[in-house]
């Protein structure tokens, strides 16, 4: 891919570019080229103009993907300066490559509550309407008004929330639709009161969840009404007996055993092969069959 078979942008474009180190998970291989485009109007032109035969993968703070080791072919897009957030009476607008975490951050000190119980997810607020980011009892979708983008090759498009028929960690996105900004309810609130139901949840995570590791959160989604007895994800693992399982540099973690790890020098082929003999241990075990969170991303495995 050469600089000059791409459309003439604002932002940046970086060639044979190894996304191992944006990764959470610290793996996977290079993509052909990365564009990270200036604004919205910036990567509309960027889609209506790019070759026709280029495939584009759009990613946000790569904290729930699984980056193939032979990487990604064609044009991998990150949204990181489109970092706009807008405040209105009742609602906020907020572009997709803002983290949640700021965004969390600026509306408490504001006063403001809208996704504050999801404090802590570390992606940003394209990926947390792409994947329904939620935790027990709350997802984004509570709050969403409506989801603005573009559409291959290059139509600007909205869809209000009752259009896409959100799930449980599935924001039921169109694979050809690229998440610009969302529209989210807000409500006036005390902004002590936010900031320590903030503390409150970094302390909780702090002791539950393996933070500041190489990880991707929660590998497996909760099982529905079907799992043996209503279990969660991690139950079925640890009964399985594959609470302590590693392959290279990929582990389970100790602290929390739905939670894989990069131990240092793991391959994304290691992370693939603990996956599937979870998948088997504990189908084997209790009969169910997990279904995977973490998104598998790159042409070749
Ligand atoms: C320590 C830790 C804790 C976590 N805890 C939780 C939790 O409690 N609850 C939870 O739900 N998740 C949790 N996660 C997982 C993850 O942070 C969320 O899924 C997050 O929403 C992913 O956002 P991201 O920007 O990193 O997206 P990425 O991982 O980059 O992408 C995820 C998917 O979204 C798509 N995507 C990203 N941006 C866009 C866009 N602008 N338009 C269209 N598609 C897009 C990608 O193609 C991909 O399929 C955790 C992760 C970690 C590391």
């Amino acid at each position: 891919m050469q600089r000059n078979e791409l459309p003439e942008v604002r932002g940046e474009y970086k060639f044979n570019f190894s996304l191992k180190s944006l990764s959470f998970f610290k793996v996977g291989g290079c993509c052909d080229v990365l564009f990270i485009p200036a604004d919205v109007d910036d990567l509309l032109q960027f889609l209506s103009k790019k070759p026709e035969n280029l495939e584009v993968t759009i990613l946000g703070n790569m904290s729930n993907v699984l980056i193939s080791d032979y990487g990604i072919s064609g044009c991998v897009i990150q949204l990181r300066h489109l970092d706009k957030i807008e405040f209105y009476d009742n609602y906020v607008e907020v572009q997709a490559g803002v983290l949640l975490s700021k965004f969390i951050s600026e509306c408490a000190q504001k006063g403001i509550s809208c996704c504050e119980k999801l404090f802590c997810i570390p992606g940003s607020v394209g990926g947390a309407v792409c994947m329904n980011a939620g935790i027990p009892g709350f997802e984004i979708s509570d709050v969403l008004i409506s989801v603005s983008g573009i559409s291959f090759p290059g139509v600007p498009k909205i869809f209000l929330k009752d259009e896409l028929n959100m799930a449980y960690r599935n924001g039921n996105i169109p694979r050809d639709f690229i998440v610009t900004s969302a529209k989210l309810k807000t409500f006036a609130k005390d902004n002590n009161a936010i900031l320590s139901e903030i503390k409150e949840i970094k302390a909780k995570r702090l002791k539950s969840q393996p933070i500041g590791q190489a990880t991707c959160g929660s590998t497996f989604k909760n099982p529905s009404g079907t799992a043996p007895q209503g279990a969660k994800a991690w139950e079925l693992i640890k009964r399985a007996g594959c609470d302590r399982l590693s392959v290279g540099g990929a582990k389970v973690s100790e602290k929390h055993c739905n939670f894989l790890i990069n131990t240092g020098g793991a391959k994304a082929s290691d992370f693939v092969e603990l996956i599937e003999i979870i998948k088997q241990k504990v189908f084997e075990e209790t009969g169910y069959e997990l279904q995977e969170e973490i998104k598998r991303i790159g042409s070749k495995w």
